[in-house]
C-alpha cells in the first residue's frame, strides 16, 4: 500500500525527520488560508500516488496567498498519469541549495535492509539507476547492529554532503530506518532531501510503501489508504480477497493457486499469447468470488479471450462453474472463454459449462492454445 507524500512526511516527522510545516487543502480557498497562515512563499503540491509530479506540472511555487489559490485552482482536478488530483499539500517553500536522494528498502537477495543514496537528488531515481548507476550508493544494514554512524558518514561523504551536516544526516537516516521498521514499510524515500539556504537538511518530498501483509498490525496506516487513487479493479479484488495484478496482455487468466497462475501465464506465453493479468482466486473459492473475479477480468478492455485453469482440490469444479455461470448472467462478455477444469467434481463442472456453450479443454496446453487462437482471431 502506497502512502501519499503528506502522509509519508507526517509519519517521518514522528521520527524526528525535519519536514516543511505544511497542510492539506482540498479547495483553492483552503489553499489561500494555509498560505496566508504560513506567511511567505509556498509550494502547492498535487497529492497523487505517482512520482514525477513536478515534471507533470503538479508542483508549483506561489509567492502570495492569491497565487497559491490560483495554483491550487489549476492543480486540483488535474489529471496526472491517469489519476485525478483531489488534494494539494501547501508547504512553506524551501530555498534549495542542493538536492540528494535518500531511500531505504529491502534487498531480498542480500536478505538485508539497504540504504540507498545519490547526489543526483530530485530527479527520477530509476532513471539515474539506468543511465548512471555509479552515482547511486548502497549500504546494507545489519539487523542486529542497526544503522551505524560510520555508515551514514561514509554515504554523506560519497553523495557530497558537507561535514557540517553529517550529524543531521545521521539522524535523518536513523529516523528513516526506525520509521521503516516501525511501519512495516517495504520502501521509504526522501527525494529530494535538500540542503536549504539556512544550511540545514530538510525532507521536501516523501514516499512510503507499506507491506500489505503487515496491515493487520498497522491499523493506523491501513486507515490512511486512499482507494480513490487505486484502479477500481484492484480495490474490488482486494475486498474479495483475490490476488490480482493487471498486466498488458490480451488473455485474461483465472486460476486457483499462485503457482498454478504463474505456470498458466508461462504456458500462455509458450503458445505465443500474453497474459492480461495474474489472478489467483485462492483455495475453496465460492461461486460469488468467481463471479467477482470474472467481472474484474472483463473490465479490462484489452482482454480478447479468457482462460480458466482450475485444479479442483479443496476448490470444487462445479462451484467454480456455477460462479462462471452466475457472472455470465450479469456481465455479458463478448469474448471467447476457454475452461480447463480438472479434479474434484470436474465432470459436474464441465457439464454445467457445456450447457453455457463454453469451450472446455482437457489439458492446460490444449486450453492455452485455444485461448491464444481465440485472442488472435478476435
Ligand atoms: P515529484 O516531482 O513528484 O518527485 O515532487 P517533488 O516534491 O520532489 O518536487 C519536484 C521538484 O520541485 C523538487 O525536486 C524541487 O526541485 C522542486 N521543489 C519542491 N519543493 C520545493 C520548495 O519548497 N522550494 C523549491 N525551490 N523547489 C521545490
Ligand atoms: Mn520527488
Amino acid at each position: 500500500m502506497k502512502l501519499h507524500e503528506y502522509q509519508s512526511k507526517f509519519r517521518f516527522a514522528e521520527f524526528d525527520i525535519p519536514i516543511p510545516q505544511g497542510k492539506i487543502a482540498t479547495t483553492p480557498e483552503q489553499a489561500y488560508a494555509i498560505a496566508d497562515e504560513i506567511g511567505g512563499p509556498v509550494v502547492v503540491k498535487a497529492q497523487v500516488l505517482v512520482g514525477g509530479r513536478g515534471k507533470a506540472g503538479g508542483v508549483k511555487l506561489a509567492k502570495t496567498p492569491d497565487e497559491a489559490m490560483q495554483q491550487a485552482q489549476a492543480i486540483l482536478g488535474m489529471d496526472i498519469k491517469g489519476l485525478e488530483v483531489t488534494k494539494v499539500l501547501i508547504d512553506p517553500a524551501a530555498e534549495i541549495v542542493d538536492e540528494v536522494y535518500l531511500g531505504i528498502t529491502t534487498d531480498r537477495a542480500a536478505r538485508r535492509t539497504v540504504l540507498i543514496a545519490s547526489g543526483e537528488g530530485g530527479v527520477d531515481i530509476e532513471e539515474v539507476a539506468a543511465t548512471t548507476p555509479e552515482k547511486i550508493v548502497k549500504m546494507h544494514i545489519d539487523p542486529f547492529l542497526g544503522i551505524r554512524r560510520y555508515q551514514t558518514h561514509d554515504i554523506a561523504n560519497r553523495v557530497g554532503i558537507h561535514r557540517e551536516n553529517w550529524k543531521e544526516f545521521y539522524q535523518i537516516a536513523k529516523g528513516l530506518y526506525d520509521c521503516v521498521l516501525a511501519s512495516d514499510a517495504t520502501l521509504a524515500e526522501i527525494n529530494p532531501l535538500v540542503l536549504t539556504g539556512e544550511g540545514t537538511l530538510l525532507a521536501v518530498d516523501g514516499k512510503m510503501v507499506i507491506d500489505d501483509n503487515a496491515l493487520n498490525r498497522q491499523p493506523e496506516l491501513a486507515a490512511q489508504r486512499d482507494t480513490s487513487d487505486e484502479p477500481e479493479a484492484e480495490t474490488k479484488a482486494r475486498e474479495s480477497h483475490l490476488s490480482y495484478i493487471k498486466l498488458d496482455g490480451e488473455i485474461g487468466c483465472m486460476v486457483n493457486g499462485a503457482g498454478l497462475a504463474m505456470a498458466t501465464m508461462d504456458v500462455v506465453k509458450l503458445y505465443g499469447g500474453t497474459p492480461a493479468n495474474f489472478l489467483d482466486i485462492g483455495g475453496g473459492a465460492k461461486a460469488e468470488t468467481v463471479a467477482t473475479a470474472l467481472e474484474i477480468i472483463l473490465s479490462d478492455p484489452n482482454v480478447k479471450a479468457v482462460l480458466f485453469n482450475i485444479f479442483g482440490g479443496i476448490t470444487r469444479c462445479d462451484e467454480v462453474a456455477k460462479g462462471i455461470l452466475a457472472a455470465l448472467e450479469e456481465v455479458k462478455p463478448d469474448v471467447p472463454m476457454i475452461a480447463r477444469l480438472v479434479g474434484t467434481n470436474e465432470k459436474e463442472g464441465r457439464e454445467l459449462l457445456a450447457e453455457a456453450k463454453m469451450i472446455t479443454a482437457e489439458t492446460l496446453s490444449e486450453a492455452a492454445k485455444l485461448a491464444v487462437q481465440a485472442a488472435q482471431s478476435a
